[in-house]
């Protein structure tokens, strides 16, 4: 015991939970959790900001008949709507010069009224010889928020963040451990999409302009729990031109640790989008002290959603699944994962290994190499299509969740289930010594 408690004392190391992570080299940062000086100098960003306020109003609140509507409130032509959402959907740019198809006198006032900046960079971190961009950005009341952007051979992805923390408390998980500050607002999510377009078509990437095809709910965040700014937001991703960015659904994933209610809904929603359920263990026993939100909608719950979804939208459902040693890791729980995939029906689940960069003197440290090989051998050998993820860009901190590994201390509801872990964890090694 007094070993765990030693452990914990340490402050809880970055981990990947729903998203990309894996050993990556880098440039601009020399360790896992050293950060680039931002323009004040300080050595940590504080993640507090001043208010739980709502954001100010913004054009990408608003779908395009609200934009018409709005732009009529305020005394000019609805068919500016149109040509505005071109700029901003299409163009992705909505600089007061470049709006040249309004007056001039008209736009300082619009650029006011609609498009007031929601977001400020901070701080850009840069891995994998730039092809992986982690930017942190400041909201209009001081939260900080990230998003990562990923160059693939085939694709380019953005992963992004739906609320500055996260209420959801995963031990393992940085984000989680500061507690939610606030849900991110419509536009601060479509904004993020945005300012991340025009780097990519900037050229911002090693290997020239590119444009994103890929979206993934990955960052700070349990996105099912701002559902309705998410909904809106995966309206502007999908709709075309000039209702959204026309961004193809079956590229964009969202990810839950297990909304179930809310899985419903997304599947009612008939967005085709990709689910992925972060599960990371196939029992109950395991999940509770790992997943606080388990106390409320248990494995089979959750696996009966995924598959409902699957049923629904015949979108084939990934379960993300982070390799903890001697935690999650056991043959027996990749037996069980596969059993309760398995008989729910076949070829509706793509499961996710997530490897874990050994943190030292963390208890969240990773599986052996022949504790991933053995997993996904008895996933595969039972016919379910494995995939041992590629993670991008956790020497910066880039994997999902990460930014937080700043954070200091944590909410008590992230305390209270560190300790239910450590207490899990304690339990076994007691039983194990019997
Ligand atoms: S739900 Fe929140 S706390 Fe849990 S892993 Fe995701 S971001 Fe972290």
């Amino acid at each position: 015991m007094a070993e765990i408690a030693k452990k914990q004392k340490k402050t809880l190391t970055a981990f990947p939970h729903k998203g990309t992570r894996t050993k990556v080299n880098t440039h601009a940062v020399s360790s896992p959790h050293q950060v680039l000086p931002d323009s004040t100098n300080a050595p940590f960003l504080s993640f507090a900001g001043t208010s739980k306020g709502k954001a100010p109003m913004h054009f990408a609140d608003f779908s395009y008949d609200e934009r018409k509507e709005k732009l009529k409130e305020k005394g000019y032509p609805a068919f500016r709507a149109d040509q505005l959402s071109r700029h901003y959907f299409e163009r992705h740019r909505i600089d007061e010069e470049e709006l040249t198809d309004i007056p001039q006198a008209q736009r300082k006032d619009i650029i006011r009224s609609f498009f007031p900046p929601l977001l400020t960079k901070v701080r850009e971190l840069v891995a994998d010889k730039g092809k992986t961009i982690k930017s942190v950005w400041k909201l209009y009341d001081g939260h900080l928020i990230e998003t990562v952007l990923m160059r693939y051979p085939k694709r380019t992805t953005l992963c992004i963040s739906s609320q500055a923390g996260c209420g959801m408390a995963c031990p393992f998980c940085a984000t989680g451990q500061g507690g939610l500050q606030r849900n991110l607002s419509t536009a601060e999510i479509v904004e993020q999409v945005r300012l991340n377009m025009v780097m990519a078509e900037n050229g911002a990437l090693s290997g020239g302009p590119t444009r994103i095809s890929n979206i993934v709910f990955m960052g700070m965040g349990e996105p099912l729990s701002n559902w309705l700014r998410v909904k809106n937001t995966l309206h502007r991703l999908i709709e075309s031109p000039p209702n959204g960015f026309g961004l193809a659904a079956r590229n964009i994933t969202v990810s839950t640790v297990g909304m179930v209610p809310v899985i419903k809904k997304l599947k009612e929603e008939g967005f085709q989008v990709t689910l992925a359920v972060s599960l990371h263990a196939p029992d109950d026993e395991l999940r509770d002290p790992l997943i606080p939100l388990n106390a409320k909608f248990k494995v089979d719950e959750v696996l009966d959603a995924a598959f409902d979804y699957y049923t629904g939208t015949k979108r084939r459902v990934s379960i993300e699944y982070a390799l903890i040693k001697n935690m999650n890791d056991h043959e027996w729980r990749a037996e069980l994962l596969a059993k309760k995939i398995n008989e729910r029906g076949r070829g509706w689940a793509h499961v996710n290994p997530i490897p874990l960069n050994p943190t030292p003197e963390s208890v969240w440290t990773a599986s052996t190499y022949e504790a991933q090989e053995k997993f996904v051998r008895i996933l595969s050998d039972a016919g379910i299509a494995t995939s041992l993820r590629d993670t991008r860009g956790s020497d910066i901190d880039g994997a999902c969740g990460q930014l937080a590994t700043e954070v200091k201390g944590g909410s008590p509801k992230a305390r209270q289930a560190r300790c239910a872990v450590d207490d899990f964890m304690e339990t076994r090694r007691v039983q194990a010594e019997k």
